[in-house]
């Protein structure tokens, strides 16, 4: 059961209101985020919920029974939209795309791709600067001199940045130079650092794990927005399976089956889903026909010499293509 209480409720009536919960047997968890004051309230127990309803301090309520709840469609119907700033908007009303090569490698690199997506309007860019690598010898990034000098090149140019944040400790140097922190398929459970970007209140792109069900992306998600931040965006990304003919399988099934499950924004992550340069056109075409809100693709001028994920990157012209047509995919879309 998720109880929405009024902005600056007094304290004596949330008092009021958890002394009740806690006698029908229920334990409240309070949740604060920016938007606002939630009590989720655990319990098996039936009873009339307008009991708790017409309490004074209540604004809404409703009974969730899955097991993610502020996240889900049942309790939120709107889709949540999510401002980066400077008219940047993720979520339904638009497609994002976000673009950019796997890893920062040089400040050369990051003007050539900062020239490439300004070119074709695109306001959003990846970069990583820590590297999750499956070989600990592999180029593992550049860190926060990486980062300090991607952050300075966008703000010059007006587009945001999306990163990936390994662990917690690296939140707090990162958080002023990035837009969008990214949670890697490979941390898509840790609930370590999930807990800590909810409390964090910056924007959240989770990816969904290497093996893991929508059912385990939803509850990660669930992490960030019941530990203070409601600014989530769901990332299908590819998952393993016996084929050995592409990297991952993306799975597009996902993207309906999570947009009628929850309000966030669902966005496609091509390049990783299939990790071969030359369908990640398709699979993007194929995503936004899906109803992905968005985009993730990896982008290089060069991409044959990119540091990491060369094989699944796409040069400038390919990319330039790629943002036509998903445009035009999606007027198409919006048109039915
Ligand atoms: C990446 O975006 O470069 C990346 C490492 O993605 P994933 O976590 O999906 O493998
Ligand atoms: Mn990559």
């Amino acid at each position: 059961m998720i109880i929405q209480l009024q902005q600056g409720i007094p304290a004596e009536l949330k008092e009021n209101i958890l002394k009740q919960v806690s006698e029908i047997g229920y334990k409240a968890n309070e949740v604060i985020t920016q938007e606002a004051h939630y009590l989720v309230a655990i319990g098996k127990k039936e009873f009339d919920i307008r009991h708790i309803g017409q309490l004074p301090g209540v604004a809404d309520i409703h009974r969730v029974s899955e097991e993610y709840k502020l996240i889900s469609r049942k309790w939120k119907v709107e889709p949540t939209r999510i401002d980066l700033g400077d008219g940047v908007t993720v979520g339904e009303g638009n497609f994002s795309i976000m673009a950019g090569p796997c890893s920062i490698e040089s400040e050369a690199q990051i003007e050539s791709v900062v020239a490439h997506l300004k070119e074709n309007n695109v306001r959003i860019m990846r970069g990583g600067v820590f590297k999750p690598r499956s070989s600990p010898y592999a180029f593992r990034g550049m860190g926060m001199d990486g980062l300090k000098m991607f952050h300075r090149i966008c703000r010059e140019n007006d587009i945001k940045i999306i990163t990936e944040v390994m662990q917690v400790s690296q939140i707090e140097e990162m958080i002023d130079y990035v837009d969008v922190f990214q949670v890697g398929a490979r941390n898509s459970q840790n609930f370590n650092l999930l807990d800590s970007l909810g409390e964090a209140q910056k924007p959240v792109l989770l990816k969904r794990g290497i093996s893991g069900t929508l059912e385990e992306l939803l509850q990660a998600a669930e992490y960030i927005f019941s530990h203070g931040n409601e600014k989530i965006m769901l990332c299908e990304r590819g998952i393993r399976s016996y084929e050995g003919a592409y990297r991952n399988v993306l799975d597009l099934n996902a993207v309906p089956v999570l947009k009628e499950k929850t309000h966030l924004p669902v966005i496609v992550d091509p390049s990783h889903g299939i990790g071969l340069r030359d369908y990640v056109e398709s699979m993007s075409l194929a995503a936004v026909m899906a109803g992905a809100d968005g985009v993730i693709y990896e982008t290089h001028q060069t991409p044959e010499k990119a540091f990491s994920d060369a094989q699944q990157t796409v040069n400038f012209w390919e990319s330039e293509r790629m943002i036509r047509r998903m445009r035009q995919a999606y007027d198409l879309r919006e048109s039915f």
